[in-house]
C-alpha cells in the first residue's frame, strides 16, 4: 500500500528583517508543511545546507510513489526512506515529524510520553538577536523583555561594540552565535574580550570543516565552544569530541526527531553539553523540536516567536520556560 504526502508551502512574515554573519537581510522565509494519514509536520530547509522548499516539494514528489509500509514503525520506515532518498534532511525531517504526530494521535499521547520524558524538565529557551547596528539591537534587546535568555548574533567588526552597548541595556545572560564569521586567531581574540560582558557560551565561531581549528580556540577559550555548521548528523560527532565542550542540534540538518534523539545520546556518550536549535520556523516545526527539551543543556527554540502570521499554536513560554502542550502527538491546534 503506498501512502499519499500531501505537502504545503507556507511564507512567514518576519516581525523584524533578520540578518545573521554570512548572508543579507530576509524579511520573510519559506517553510513546508506535510500531512501524511492525520499526521503534520514542517521543514524550515535552509540554503547553506543546500535545501529550499522546491528541493523538499520535489524529494516529496520522488518519494511519493515508493512510500509505504507499516507507518507505526517510524523506525522502518525512515530507514526505507534514508536508504531510497539520499541527502534531503529537511524532507526526511518533515515526514519524520509527520509520522511522530500520527503516532502520538493514534496512541493518544503527547510526544515526550511516546519517549518517556518528564515534561516539567523543559529549559528556558534563547531569544535571537539578529546582526544590525550596535544600537538597534540593544533596542532590540529591550523589546525582548519577556525572555530571559538572550542569544546574539556576532561576526562583525563591531562585535564588542555590540556587547559593549548589550550591556548598558541588560543584565540577562547572553549566548553568542559567529555563524563560522570568525578566524581562529580572531575567535581567541574575540571570546577573551566578550568573556568580561558575561557572555556564557560561543556558538560556531569558526569555519565548520575546519576542526582543528575549533579544538585550538577551545584550548584558549574561556566560554565553552559549541558546534552547530560544524555537526549536522550523530556521525559527525565523535571527530568533535575533545574540539568543542557542545553540540547545537536541529531536526532539519538532521533529518528528525529519530536522528536528533540518536545524536542526543551520542553526544552524551561523549561528554558534550547539547543544544536544541531551529531555524525560522512556525509553531509546528518549534513545538516538535521542544517535546525532545527535557533531554538538552539549552534551548533555542525561538523561531515562531519571530514570524507574525504562526499558523500554529503549540508550546508556549512561561517567563522563558517552555512548556509543552499536553495534547496528543505533536499537540498543536492551527489558528485559523
Ligand atoms: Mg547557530
Amino acid at each position: 500500500m503506498t501512502v499519499h504526502i500531501a505537502s504545503k508551502i507556507t511564507k512567514l512574515q518576519l516581525n523584524h528583517p533578520f540578518k545573521i554573519s554570512r548572508r543579507a537581510t530576509d524579511a520573510y522565509r519559506e517553510v513546508i508543511s506535510v500531512e501524511i494519514d492525520g499526521g503534520i509536520g514542517e521543514a524550515a530547509p535552509a540554503k547553506f545546507y543546500g535545501e529550499t522548499v522546491q528541493t523538499v516539494e520535489t524529494a516529496l514528489e520522488n518519494l511519493s510513489s515508493a512510500f509505504g509500509g507499516n507507518l507505526d514503525e517510524i523506525q522502518d520506515v525512515m530507514a526505507g526512506i534514508e536508504s531510497t532518498l539520499g541527502g534531503n534532511y529537511a524532507a526526511k525531517s518533515a515526514i519524520d515529524m509527520a509520522l511522530h504526530d500520527r503516532l502520538g494521535k493514534k496512541l493518544g499521547v503527547p510526544l515526550y510520553k511516546l519517549w518517556g520524558l518528564n515534561p516539567q524538565k523543559t529549559p528556558c529557551t534563547s531569544f535571537t538577536i539578529g546582526l544590525d547596528e550596535p544600537s538597534v539591537m540593544a533596542e532590540k534587546a529591550l523589546q525582548a523583555e519577556a525572555y530571559p535568555i538572550l542569544k546574539v548574533k556576532l561576526g562583525t567588526s563591531c562585535d564588542i561594540e555590540v556587547l559593549q552597548t548589550l550591556r548598558n541595556v541588560t543584565d540577562k545572560p547572553i549566548y553568542v552565535d559567529a555563524n563560522t564569521a570568525w578566524t581562529p586567531k580572531e575567535a581567541i581574540e574575540k571570546i577573551h574580550q566578550l568573556a568580561q560582558y558575561g557572555v556564557e557560551l560561543i556558538e560556531q565561531p569558526t569555519k565548520p570543516d575546519d576542526i582543528a581549528g575549533l579544538k585550538y580556540v577551545r584550548e584558549y577559550s574561556e566560554l565553552p565552544i559549541i558546534a552547530d555548521e560544524s555537526v549536522k548528523r550523530a556521525s559527525d560527532i565523535p571527530a568533535l569530541a575533545g574540539a568543542v565542550d557542545g553540540i547545537n542540534i536541529k531536526l532539519v540538518k538532521c533529518g528528525g526527531l529519530l536522528e536528533a534523539l540518536q545524536m542526543i545520546h551520542v553526544a552524551r556518550a561523549h561528554g558534550l553539553l547539547v543544544m536544541l536549535g531551529c531555524m525560522i520556523e512556525s509553531s509546528l516545526g518549534i513545538t516538535a523540536a521542544a517535546h525532545l527539551t527535557p533531554l538538552v543543556d539549552y534551548a533555542d527554540l525561538d523561531g515562531n516567536l519571530l514570524i507574525s502570521n504562526d499558523p500554529y499554536i503549540g508550546v508556549t513560554l512561561d517567563k522563558g520556560k517552555l512548556i509543552l502542550p499536553d495534547r496528543p502527538g505533536i499537540g498543536v491546534l492551527t489558528t485559523t
